[in-house]
């Protein structure tokens, strides 16, 4: 679970990086195509034109800033991130809202400006805060920040609209602002929707590996071995497949406890788990019973078949797991599902398989017919 969220989160790390090298590439482009146009303006002030190019200048070397940082990968993503927010929401606030009526913007000149590039500016920068910080967080940034921006056009429009200009570009200019905080409210909505979504499915899924995971072997535990086993029943006696299980305990393991301590019972344990995995099928189940008793279910499997590799799984215990000098075997019971069977009836004949199987001097298997 923790493998499969950490590669999520690498993938979306790369998605990322890609996405803003790209952006302060274009974005860079883009703003350099600005400069041109505003050298070449022959109506613009002097002044005017020096405050532009200056601020168009710091934005291009700022672009292609994050666009080393995203090929070296020297910084983390997220403190990139919250630079890029923190210089963005700067930017427009000052360049975009307060500069300009400083300098004798016109309503009109505020209507095309919004509709050209400020609005869409400030809503990227608002979608920004809300993937980078946490929920409360960003709705208070993200709130001061579009106020704050809605405030200035407010006060230019009012202080247009008290020195007897016509606001009528001034209130389109308004509207746009209005238009755009409802969107934000929306990005808002999907973007909390989509975390607590994907927190439930996260939980959901660690709830049912704790339910089912046997937490010593990784082995499925016995609950789930009896719903696999119910499950392969059913489709055996509905599908006419062969089906075998097998019980198998570990031989005199009270004494490798007794003589090693428990810490190398577990590893024992979890030896024999792994053996176990490694030997059998992808579509065979192992589990882990209960104590020191494992379940194989061996589904499309006949009992000669079953026979053979359970007999094969016993060698390679008693060959490779050791504690100390001494070999560690295991005893094995072993029935073929029948038509006439149910779950407890096959696990009741399995059991009597594996007595049988210790009664005749462990390290064997026994088949139950
Ligand atoms: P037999 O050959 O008849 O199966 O003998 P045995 O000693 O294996 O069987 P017994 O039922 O007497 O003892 C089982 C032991 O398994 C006792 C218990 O301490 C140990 N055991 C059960 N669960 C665990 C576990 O999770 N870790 C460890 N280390 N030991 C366990
Ligand atoms: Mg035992
Ligand atoms: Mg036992």
């Amino acid at each position: 679970m923790q493998t499969v969220i950490e590669e999520e989160r690498q993938r979306f790390d790369r998605q990322r990086r890609r996405t803003y090298l790209i952006a302060g590439l274009l974005g860079s482009l883009m703003v350099t195509i600005d400069i041109v146009k505003l050298i070449n303006n022959p109506v613009l002030p002097l002044a005017e034109t020096i405050i532009y190019v200056t601020n168009d200048v710091l934005l291009i070397i700022i672009s292609l800033s994050v666009c080393w940082m995203m090929i070296t990968r020297r910084e983390s993503l997220v403190t990139i991130e919250r630079f890029m927010f923190i210089v963005f929401a700067a930017e427009a606030l000052l360049f975009n809202g307060i500069v300009p009526p400083l300098l004798g913007q016109t309503l009109p000149q505020l209507w095309e400006q919004t509709v050209n590039d400020d609005i869409w500016f400030l809503l990227m920068i608002c979608t920004l805060a809300f993937h980078l910080f946490r929920h409360r967080i960003s709705v208070i940034l993200v709130s001061s920040l579009y106020g704050l921006a809605l405030a200035i056009v407010g006060g230019q429009v009012l202080v247009a609209g008290l020195q007897g200009n016509d606001v009528t570009m001034g209130l389109r200019a308004l509207q746009v602002y209005g238009m755009g905080g409802i969107f934000l409210c929306f990005i808002y909505i999907i973007s909390r929707y989509r975390s607590i979504s994907q927190r439930l499915q996260i939980e959901y899924q660690l709830m049912q590996e704790w339910a089912f995971i046997d937490m010593l072997t990784g082995l499925f535990n016995r609950r789930r071995c009896e719903q696999l086993l119910q499950t392969n029943i059913e489709y055996s006696r509905r599908y006419h497949q062969p089906l075998t299980i097998c019980l198998w305990d570990i031989d005199h393991f009270k004494q490798v406890n007794d003589t090693y301590g428990h810490e190398v019972g577990d590893q024992v344990l979890r030896q024999i788990a792994r053996l176990a995995q490694s030997s059998t099928r992808s579509t065979d189940l192992v589990g882990r019973w209960g104590g020191e008793e494992f379940c194989l279910i061996l589904p499309h499997t006949c009992l000669s078949e079953a026979e053979e590799l359970v007999d094969r799984l016993r060698h390679l215990i008693k060959t490779q797991v050791r504690v100390g000098q001494q070999p560690v075997t295991a005893s094995f019971g072993l029935v073929e599902y029948d038509t006439t069977d149910n779950l407890a009836s096959l696990i009741r004949r399995a059991d009597e398989a594996l007595y049988a199987a210790k009664a005749a001097g462990r390290n064997r298997v026994v088949v139950m017919a």
